[in-house]
């Protein structure tokens, strides 16, 4: 198992990362890691999936091998002003708490229906947004599994 800790080069100014909260870069088209850098390196790069570490900053095995499933599915779902973009903006609520939020998915599921009532937009999701967004989840947990990153990261003091 590989682990990732301090003084890991940053991928994007080639420097060792000291410090700070460092940001983990996913593609978004395909499942892969493309690195970790600093938090001020990765601002404005919007051709990546960003997480930024914080704590308890660790994310263990299956917890990477999610996030590393997550980033091109989450990319891949329809946005914006397109029918059923519901399903990304719930889903995108996942990272705001991440690992912690997959303890209880659900509630990132109310928080989003509970915002969802503020922002006055015409709902354009046709099908059983809770039944999709348990399978999606589920989809991408079980792929996680089969597929380990055989890396961890630990970013604590
Ligand atoms: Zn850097």
């Amino acid at each position: 198992m590989q682990k990732i800790t301090w003084k890991y080069l940053c991928s994007i100014c080639r420097r060792p990362i000291y410090r700070g909260k460092p940001t983990l870069l996913f593609a978004t088209d395909r499942p892969i890691m493309v690195g970790i850098c600093h938090s001020t390196c990765g601002y404005g790069r919007y051709n990546w999936g960003k997480f930024q570490m914080c704590p308890p900053d660790y994310l263990s095995d299956e917890q990477i091998s999610f996030l590393v499933q997550f980033y091109p599915r989450l990319y891949s779902l329809p946005g914006r002003q397109e029918p059923n973009r519901e399903l990304r903006a719930c889903f995108g609520l996942l990272l705001w708490n991440y690992p912690a939020s997959l303890a209880n998915p659900m509630e990132s599921l109310r928080k989003f229906l509970d915002e969802y009532k503020h922002w006055s937009q015409e709902w354009l999701y046709d099908g059983d947004l809770e039944a999709d967004f348990l399978r999606l989840l589920g989809q991408i947990q079980r792929v996680a599994r089969e597929k380990p990153m055989e890396v961890e990261i630990d970013f604590r003091a």
